[in-house]
């Protein structure tokens, strides 16, 4: 990793390119700039070596909508319109679809490793895989290895990677920006000087205000999904500058989870409720449903996170569907939940799991009774709200024991953020960009959320256009 550069030093230099963040974006960018011989300081405000990020918590599959990036792009086109609900740029989405193949190959010339994970259906996952076990578990493993041989790369190539260092201010001179107010961890602020700036920090999901603002009426009720160190700042940074936002009401990527987990560090970031859900029937505290189940985990825990309690939510089912979708794809609730100290109520009768978690039993009744009788007459998509897809997995709750889990919204990262045009430069809400100022990854908006909060894939679109912010600079 390289060496912290003094802040005389740094402040000292004209720098050709700054990256605030450490993550894919950040990385990327600042090596493509540095191996054209660029000169590139890299602010991360992480401390330790090991500083959190998203990227290195994350499960390293680098895919568009959960396809191969190598699938004819036609077909990554139509799904990622189908995912966001017809909103994603198109000038944005044909540039991810263009560049991930060639972002994937440089990535693997540096010696990035990926392998396959069938169980899952995904290829380019980074090497070594995360295990098969409830928790967060980061060492060692893919995201971990890439952020390190990154920043050992950046070194090599004449970067420099300042750890401690908070980007706290962009500096405007005329009509473009030149550099940037950085807080340091001894207490003190520097000046840094550069020709182009990126924001690569991560995004806006561990930001209580920002959350308020665009995701849920109570932050502090949702399970922080994700390594904690997106606070926004890049976002606030870009629109002191004039900066246009969007995508903002496209929510975030997440996930179902126990509720439990708001205390217990073994139930995230797995394992997730979502095919439960899907499977079954979620209900608010009132014993009523709220959201179309089948529209799958990520727009479930955008439902769940909208409730005036988010915490307040459960998902309802039987024993088959414990035994089927509890049991479905890599680190299910059946075993895991119960495995890491997890619980989930059971009872013979609905009436009694509903006194046994809390719930009007009569209001929960009705709802299954209203939920069978679709069932039986095939007008599921005339509920409210309607079961939009049929599911091969959903079923009515007809085998006891009756089961119920308190659910939380897990947050990853956040869907919507600063405008950028198809070159990651940032744009004014005129459509213009801002000379000078670039932005990429998470931190940025436009190509996921929509009306179900669509995950389009945050690594690959991270590294795509960190690695154009780098080539531009
Ligand atoms: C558990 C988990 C699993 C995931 N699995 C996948 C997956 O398999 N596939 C996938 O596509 N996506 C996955 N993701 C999402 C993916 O990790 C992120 O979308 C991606 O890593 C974002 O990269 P980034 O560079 O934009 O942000 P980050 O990796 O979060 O990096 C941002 C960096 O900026 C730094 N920073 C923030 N503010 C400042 C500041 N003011 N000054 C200086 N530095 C600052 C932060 O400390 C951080 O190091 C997962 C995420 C999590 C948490």
């Amino acid at each position: 990793m390289t060496l912290p550069t003094s802040p005389a030093d740094a402040s000292r230099e004209a720098w050709d390119l700054i990256v605030v963040g450490g993550g894919v974006a950040g990385l990327v960018a600042a090596n493509r700039a540095a191996e054209r011989g660029r000169r590139v300081l890299l602010l991360e405000k992480g401390e330790d070596e090991c500083y959190p990020c998203n990227t290195r918590f994350s499960g390293g599959a680098f895919h568009i909508a959960m396809n191969d990036v190598f699938a004819p792009p036609e077909q990554l086109h139509d799904l990622v319109m189908e995912t966001t609900g017809g909103t994603a740029d198109p000038a944005l989405l044909a540039r991810l679809i263009e560049e991930a193949p060639a972002t994937l190959r440089w990535l693997q010339s540096h010696g990035v490793r990926f392998g396959r994970v069938p169980a899952i259906n995904q290829q380019n996952v980074l090497l070594p895989l995360r295990p098969n076990r409830p928790g967060i578990q980061w060492p060692g493993r893919g995201g971990d290895v890439f952020v390190r041989q990154m920043g050992s790369w950046l070194q090599r190539q004449g970067g420099t990677l300042w750890r401690g260092a908070t980007a706290r201010r962009l500096i405007p001179a005329g009509s473009r920006v030149s550099g940037v107010e950085v807080g340091l961890a001894s207490g003190t602020t520097t000046i840094v000087s550069g020709q182009r700036i990126l924001l690569a920090d991560g995004g806006y999901q561990a930001d209580p205000e920002l959350l308020e603002r665009y995701v849920t009426p109570a932050p502090a009720r949702l399970q922080q999904r994700n390594a904690g160190s997106g606070n926004g700042a890049g976002l606030r940074m870009a629109v002191a500058l004039g900066a246009a936002l969007r995508g903002m009401d496209g929510g975030f990527y997440g996930h179902l989870l126990a509720r439990e987990a708001l205390a217990n560090e073994a139930l995230w970031p797995f394992p997730i409720l979502d095919f439960l859900a899907m499977a079954g029937l979620v209900v608010d505290q009132g014993g009523r449903r709220f959201c179309d189940e089948t529209q799958g985990g990520v727009y479930l825990a955008n439902a769940v996170a909208r409730l005036d309690d988010p915490a307040g939510a459960h998902v309802i089912f039987d024993d088959a569907i414990w035994r089927e979708a509890g049991a479905f794809r890599a680190i299910p609730p059946n075993p895991h939940l119960i495995l890491a100290g997890g619980q989930m109520h059971s009872a013979n009768s609905l009436d009694q799991l509903a006194g046994a978690i809390g719930l009007p039993p009569d209001a929960l009744l009705a709802t299954v009774d209203a939920y069978h009788q679709a069932w039986n007459d095939d007008t599921l998509t005339q509920l409210n709200p309607p079961r939009a897809r049929t599911l091969a997995m959903a079923r009515p709750l007809r085998h006891p024991p009756f089961h119920a889990i308190p659910l939380v919204a897990g947050i990853t990262y956040t869907l919507g953020g600063i405008a950028v045009d198809a070159d990651a430069r940032v744009l004014r809400p005129d459509g213009t960009p801002i000379p000078g100022l670039y932005a990429a990854g998470a931190t940025t908006g436009g190509l996921e959320g929509g009306p179900h909060s669509g995950y389009v894939g945050g690594l690959m679109k991270s590294a795509v256009f960190g690695w154009l912010a780098g080539d531009q600079a």
